[in-house]
């Protein structure tokens, strides 16, 4: 049997909701180990559809959900803006981990920061905005220059509209298309880290190395590997993921996004239950990569060792960059990781690449 208290082994699924990259590079890593996966999502020529059986509808099919979770040993994430009925669909049929409590925390910034907040981890100043008035209530309380956030399905900078003095409230509340929001104080951070920590079905957590991460219109853009950090500050921002994973009684993975302030503090800003475009540079680089953890993690298997051989910089390929593949293939040392999306269009993730460095002590 795929699937006893041991775990779910060689020849088990692995039940993946979402389509994109993440989902693809989780698939190709549980092959590796001898599972296979099936991904669920709601189009047809998804980069994951290409490397694991799928099942195509959308995320709200409850027919389709039930035939799938059937179909599968366990359900994982790749993607966390499910709605709670579909979640309660699958769980009625199979384990899904992580749990719905972690989803609903990731999927709503108000949830997410005050959450933050009862662990006792520093965010940048914030305020709900529910309406117009309250918008004008939270930039007099917060002052210029702010961020208006939407509160839910906002990423890559999607959903944000920077506040200043000179910003017209009303245009700003269109622009955010009048649904509920945070307003956070603009913090001009020193730089930008995230922390990934496995949490496997037995309680144990393991942490991946801080990295640095650096935007290019707000999306990600290179990640250096390890951040360059105090060994206090990494230490801390270890702790405040594996506090976070254990206190959701996540199973899975937790990627952290933190602000360093220029005085050097750490502000939690937001937090992925799942794979994370800040950790591919662990496909190259660690002896396990975040790909594996997961599909470790979800199948209630020993976490691998995540410890760093090399140090690393991983470079998106954002759009049109991916048009440079042949020459970044030819390049000696260059990690190339393609996603078989057939359209560059401008801010579409089509690859990464990934370049190793002799490892650095930590
Ligand atoms: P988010 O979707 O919250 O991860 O925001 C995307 C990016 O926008 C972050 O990685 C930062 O580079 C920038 N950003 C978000 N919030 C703030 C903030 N409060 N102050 C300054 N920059 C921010």
């Amino acid at each position: 049997m795929p699937a006893d208290s041991k775990g779910i082994g060689p020849g088990g699924t692995i039940g993946i909701i979402g389509g994109g990259q993440l989902g693809r590079m989780t698939a190709l890593a549980a092959a590796r180990l001898g599972l296979r996966c099936h991904v669920f999502c709601p189009d047809l020529n998804a980069p994951a559809t290409h490397v694991a059986k799928a099942t195509i509808a959308a995320y709200d099919d409850g027919d389709a959900l039930a035939r799938f979770a059937d179909d599968v040993d366990v359900v994982t994430f790749e993607f966390e803006n499910i709605p709670a009925d579909s979640v309660r669909i699958l769980a009625e049929h199979v384990p899904v981990r992580p749990n719905w409590r972690v989803l609903q925390t990731a999927q709503d910034r108000r949830e997410e920061k005050a959450f933050f907040q009862t662990l006792g981890v520093a965010t940048a100043p914030w305020r709900p905005v529910s309406n117009r008035a309250e918008l004008t209530t939270a930039v007099e309380a917060l002052g210029c220059p702010s961020v208006l956030k939407t509160a839910r399905l906002g990423y890559d900078g999607k959903g944000q509209v920077k506040i200043d003095r000179q910003t017209d409230l009303d245009q700003a509340w269109q622009m955010v298309q009048e649904q509920p929001c945070i307003l956070e104080s603009f913090i001009n951070f020193d730089r930008e880290i995230s922390v990934i920590v496995a949490r496997a079905l037995d309680g144990a957590t393991l942490c991946y190395d801080a990295v640095e991460n650096r935007h290019r219109h707000h999306i990600l853009d290179v990640t250096t590997a390890p951040a360059i950090l105090s060994a206090e500050l990494a230490t801390q921002a270890a702790e405040f993921a594996t506090h976070a994973a254990m206190t959701l009684e996540l199973v899975g993975l937790l990627a952290l996004e933190m602000f360093i302030t220029p005085d050097g503090r750490l502000l939690a800003n937001e937090m992925a239950p799942r794979p994370h475009n800040s950790g591919h540079w662990t496909i190259d680089a660690c002896q396990t990569d975040q790909f594996e953890q997961l599909v470790r993690a979800v199948c209630g298997l020993p976490l691998g060792n995540p410890a760093r051989h090399a140090d690393a910089v991983m470079t998106n390929l954002i759009g049109d960059d991916v048009l440079q593949w042949r020459m970044l293939l030819s390049e000696p040392g260059a990690h190339v990781h393609l996603y078989g999306k057939d359209e560059a269009r401008p801010g579409r993730k089509m690859g990464h690449v990934t370049r190793l460095r002799p490892r650095t002590n930590p």
